[in-house]
């Protein structure tokens, strides 16, 4: 079976086609949408729901997120019981890059982040822990995927590219190919993300000139709640796959779980207007005010109040659209902080309390039912002060 087709009409560059499973990346087959299941891995029925929503919704492939041996242990459980769907799997390694060893038997790809695989056991280098992950891959059949993030560069490629902050994510991604290479391993995909789209452009452009044989995976991570987050994914899309850049997509929304389908649809829309030469002018001054950043949420948020607050927080803050202010807000403790770095107020979830920072400064966690009110004393000072 092949990937969910569409009409695409416009020249794609000339990847090389990776096998995920039954679909094909790249290769100039037809662009392969994604989504990520937003539960609990653990919790087993909610997390097979879930697989079985985005299914449905036209899927080409669902992301899982794995973090210990008992979520490889439901990763199997929920593998078993969506195998019928013949939906491919892919899991995202956080920090244990090791758990790729029990996770690869049961997923079609496995996706690692540059910069964490850097921080996780730092006696090694980088280059026996690909190799290891890239053995795996072997032995299992299976794709991988290089996923950089500009918030999550590894430290030696932040420190030689200073402020070029898209530098240092096109060169770690670059790096990676280049080791991958070596290794005479070619099944793989990258993607280079970011919540602002100008750098999503700017760097897959940049990887692209550089590598134009190897599959890309877009997306503007953080994107945020509809219809904000969908236009900005847009602006990206349309900018990067009207130029041949792209062979598979992930809107990230924050939404519902039960609305998870929604990421599907609106790549779908994005891909089926870009080929029609349909192209969506925005609206005026988009992205010259309040931006607010929120992530999809994944089985790492640490609270399901996570998505009300952050659609609180969207109402809460309307009457300072036009102040040029950048809250993000995060579903965890494990990206919270760094995914918060660049914005003027950043909220991060915990279990029981939400972390709240202005800038730089950590100004300490709050209930969930009074952090928005600290929220918005922050907000006015800042307006206050002329932003
Ligand atoms: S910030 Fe945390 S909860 Fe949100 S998508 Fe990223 S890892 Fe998942």
């Amino acid at each position: 079976m092949t990937n969910v087709s569409f009409v695409d009409q416009r020249p794609r560059n000339k990847t090389r086609a990776v096998q995920v499973g039954r679909i094909t990346i790249g290769g100039g087959a037809p662009i392969a949408v994604q989504s990520m299941a937003a539960t609990k891995t653990q919790d087993i029925e909610a997390t097979v729901r879930q697989v079985q929503l985005i299914a449905a919704a036209g899927a080409d492939l669902v992301r899982i997120a794995v973090d210990s041996r008992k979520d490889v242990d439901a990763l199997a459980e929920v593998r078993a019981r969506t195998r019928d769907l013949g939906i491919p799997l892919s899991v995202d390694l956080q920090e244990n890059y090791r758990l790729a060893e029990f996770v690869a038997p049961h997923v079609d790809k496995i996706r690692y982040n540059p910069g964490h695989l850097y921080h996780h056991e730092r006696e090694k280098s980088v280059r026996e822990k690909v190799a290891f992950i890239a053995d795996i891959a072997v032995q299992n059949d299976i794709a991988l995927r290089v996923g950089v993030n500009c918030g999550s560069v590894d430290p030696v490629m932040a420190a030689k590219f200073e402020d070029d902050d898209v530098g240092a994510m096109v060169a770690s991604a670059l790096e990676h190919c280049a080791i991958l290479d070596d290794l005479g391993f070619s099944r793989y995909i990258v993607s280079m993300k970011d919540s602002d789209w100008r750098k999503v452009v700017d760097g897959n452009r940049r990887f692209a000139e550089q590598r134009p044989d190897v599959p890309l995976h877009l997306g503007v991570t953080e994107a945020g709640m509809p219809p904000d987050g969908i236009i900005k994914t847009r602006i990206a899309f349309e900018q990067l796959i009207a130029q041949g850049i792209g062979d598979t997509i992930r809107v990230s929304l924050t939404v519902p779980f039960d609305d998870k389908g929604m990421e599907i649809a609106a790549g779908r829309e994005i891909i089926s207007d870009i080929a029609a030469g349909r192209f969506r002018s925005v609206p005026p001054n988009f992205g010259e005010g309040l931006n607010i950043i929120s992530c999809p949420s994944c089985s790492r948020v640490e609270n399901m109040k996570f998505i009300e607050l952050a659609q609180e927080l969207k109402q809460v803050t309307a009457y300072a659209q036009e102040h040029k202010i950048t809250i993000a807000v995060m579903g965890c403790r494990v990206n919270g902080p760094g995914e918060t770095d660049d914005a003027d107020l950043g909220l991060w979830c915990g279990p029981a309390a939400v972390n709240l920072k202005r800038g730089e400064e950590e100004l300490g966690a709050f209930p969930y039912e009074t952090v928005l009110d600290r929220l918005k004393v922050e907000l006015g000072t800042l307006i206050a002060a002329g932003r």
